[in-house]
């Protein structure tokens, strides 16, 4: 028997990964229905292939390793020049200018987003809520004093920083937000940056649906606000924008105006961090080419559209919806002021459609659903069709 004290942050988190929680109940439910297919609007994982020029570029990439003039053995823990210069490039269309040497490739945003705060001692560290719930589980964990900055309808799922404490924190920012889609304009990003700055806080801004950005006045990097190098780290990923989900690859910016805290997180990675392949690194670079970007676009656009059907229906059905428009996400009111679990078992059950509970997302989700865009084009259809019934 373990007799070492056991880490307590584990009693803290919710009974189940949220995902892991949906997925058992739908299985529960096609077990118990044989032959009835339930569409999944819920995860938010990709479902259209990498594309030729990835792709190549993994072939071209493998080859290589197999060959001894060219076989590579551990990669430079920051991630090879290639890439952080592709990064670089990346920012620079955008007027950024991100140096190589401030970007350390990663297996994508997620280890980055639960990493990041280990940089700091006993800091409080703010979490909109709703949000992605890797940054409250893994700072629970961590021991970490977390604070929830509720994200509420009247503000548009965009929560000012008069919602947050003074005093220098770390704080979390999701834009375009996953789950709600919404996504900082100009203004509202400044006031963030001003906040942090003002309060000597560090901002951990969260890209990773950046691609998905229509809107002309919403900025994709928080360093098109001017001060934010001085005040945020920057995470994106190419999961969601060229598909990378299962590949694993992104990226982390520590700008040089954040002093010693780039140099603390290449230590960081140097202890524990090996890097990302080579081949995902070359595949990588590819997508962040002039041809990869214009695979991605295509990409985004597909899902984009698979949005749209779903917020029509919405619309139609006059039910409160944001997301869907700089998002893969459409985050809905549930109707009849129904709890978001059980909107979610009585959708599941009665239109063999599968969201997710909003409540997943935090206290401030409950009453609230999402439904994603990232299925194919025939079962989002099928799914709206369905609910077109149901709703
Ligand atoms: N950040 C947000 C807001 C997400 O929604 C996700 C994944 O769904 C991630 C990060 C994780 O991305 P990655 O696949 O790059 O780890």
């Amino acid at each position: 028997m373990i007799k070492t004290e056991l880490n307590a942050g584990f009693a803290s988190l919710g009974g189940g990964y949220l995902f892991s929680e949906t997925a058992r109940r739908i299985r529960a439910f096609e077990a118990e229905n044989p032959g009835k297919k339930v569409i999944r609007l819920g995860i938010g994982d990709v479902t259209l292939p990498l594309g030729k020029t990835v792709v190549d570029a993994m072939l071209r990439a493998s080859a290589e390793m197999g060959e001894r003039g060219t076989f590579r053995g551990y990669c430079p823990e920051a991630g090879y020049g290639f890439l952080r210069s592709a990064v670089a490039r990346y920012y620079a269309r955008r007027g950024v200018d991100v140096r190589p040497e401030e970007i350390f490739i990663s297996d994508g945003a997620k280890s980055d987003c639960a990493a990041v705060p280990s940089l700091f001692g006993a800091a409080k560290v703010y979490i909109p809520d709703p949000v992605y719930p890797v940054y409250l589980d893994t700072n629970l964990l961590a021991g970490r004093e977390t604070v929830s900055i509720p994200a509420l309808p009247e503000d548009g799922f965009l929560p000012g920083p008069e919602r947050c404490g003074g005093g220098p924190a770390v704080i979390y920012l999701c834009s375009p937000d996953n789950p709600t889609g919404a996504a900082y304009g100009r203004e509202g990003l400044a006031a963030w940056v001003v906040h942090a700055i003002n309060t000597g806080s560090v901002i951990i801004y969260d890209a990773a649906y950046e691609a998905y950005i229509t809107e002309p006045g919403v900025p994709h990097t928080i360093y098109e606000i001017p001060g934010a190098k001085s005040c945020a780290v920057e995470i994106n990923s190419l999961s969601k924008s060229a598909g990378f989900t299962g590949t694993r690859c992104g990226w982390s910016v520590f700008p040089r105006e954040l002093g010693e805290l780039g140099k603390m997180w290449a230590r960081r990675q140097a202890a524990s961090f090996n890097g990302v392949s080579y081949i995902v690194q070359r595949a990588a670079e590819a997508a962040l080419s002039p041809a990869g970007l214009a695979e991605s676009a295509k990409m985004a656009e597909y899902y984009l559209s698979n949005a749209r059907l779903i917020s029509r229906l919405l619309d139609e059905k006059g039910i409160f919806h944001t997301g869907g428009v700089n998002s893969p996400y459409i985050w809905m009111r549930c109707p009849d002021g129904c709890g978001s679990w059980e909107f979610f078992d009585r959708m599941l059950t009665s239109a063999g459609v599968a969201g997710t509970p909003g409540a997943g997302f935090g206290k401030y989700g409950e009453g609230f659903f999402r439904l994603t865009a990232f299925s194919a084009r025939e079962d989002t259809e099928t799914a709206v069709a369905r609910l077109r019934e149901f709703l």
